[in-house]
């Protein structure tokens, strides 16, 4: 009677990385900032080794350059080490000879650190849809086997996918794509995937979610950021909506991802859909 298998996955950036920052903290003050990456991530990886799951982690280049040893330390505990990119750049914001350049900037670092070819990329902000579909030759030229960057939704003003299927399929351009999560409830979309939206769900509206999604035949693809579980990060002004999506219930998502853990299998991509690509 086993349970359906999902994959856990972290993108592992600091807190100062996100695109909601991009004007207050800009990339040539990130040196300057705090570092917090390495407490927030060991948090959650005692969670994971406590439960014994192994998951995936898309990990910034940047972040892999001044902490090797946390990356040595993912991977020392089992998890696959993925891609997020070099330094956290939207590809709808970048020329494919920019993508390229930061795609490859992150490989060569992530490859050093990794143990196994590192065949995983998730685009910072989803940013994979339909103006930025030629990042996905270069995604497969530069070694890339998967993307998971396709969020199916047409709601949200910075990324989606409206029309994109939900459950992982190969793709045209010859990689593979595993979408972020969603339920459809009375004909819609409704993200289950992790990050902010599992941050201002109640847990119990989560776990309905991901049940749904099982249900309906789909492992889901669950995704954090370790900034998530560290309430003590410093805090910068933000307009209001992007405050309470930045900050609401940092100090609630530990004890709810343990939770979420008790309630459902999870595993890696490597180990979930891996012989899809092996060579
Ligand atoms: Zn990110």
């Amino acid at each position: 009677m086993g349970a359906m298998k999902n994959v856990f996955s972290i993108d592992l950036e600091e807190w100062f990385c996100v695109y909601n920052f991009d004007g207050a903290i800009p990339r040539e003050q990130w040196e300057t900032r705090e570092s917090r990456v390495e407490q927030a991530t060991l948090a959650i990886l005692d969670l994971l080794s406590k439960h014994n799951v192994q998951g995936t982690f898309f990990v910034l280049g940047w972040v892999a350059e001044r902490h090797p040893d946390l990356i040595r330390e993912v991977e020392r505990r089992g998890h696959e080490i993925a891609s997020h990119g070099y330094y956290h750049r939207l590809i709808t914001k970048m020329t494919p000879e920019e993508f390229r350049t930061d795609l490859n900037r992150s490989l060569e670092i992530l490859t050093r650190l990794a143990s196994a070819p590192v065949r995983g990329f998730r685009a910072p902000s989803f940013s994979v849809t339909r103006k930025t579909r030629w990042s996905l030759d270069i995604l497969r030229d530069c070694g890339i086997r998967y993307d998971s960057s396709m969020f199916p939704i047409g709601f949200h003003p910075d990324y989606g996918v409206p029309d994109a299927r939900l459950e992982p399929h190969a793709l045209p351009e010859g990689l593979w794509e595993l979408p972020m999560s969603v339920a459809e409830v009375a004909g819609k979309r409704v993200p289950c995937s992790g990050g902010g939206y599992f941050r201002q769900f109640p847990y119990a509206v989560t776990r309905h979610l991901m049940r749904t999604c099982n249900a309906q035949g789909r492992a889901v693809m669950f995704y954090l950021h370790p900034w998530e579980v560290d309430p003590g990060q410093p805090r910068v002004a933000l307009p209001f909506v992007k405050r309470i999506r930045h900050y609401n219930n940092l100090d609630k998502t530990l004890p709810r991802l343990e939770r979420m853990l008790n309630d459902f299998e999870f595993t890696s991509v490597r180990s979930l859909y891996g012989a899809n690509w092996a060579a």
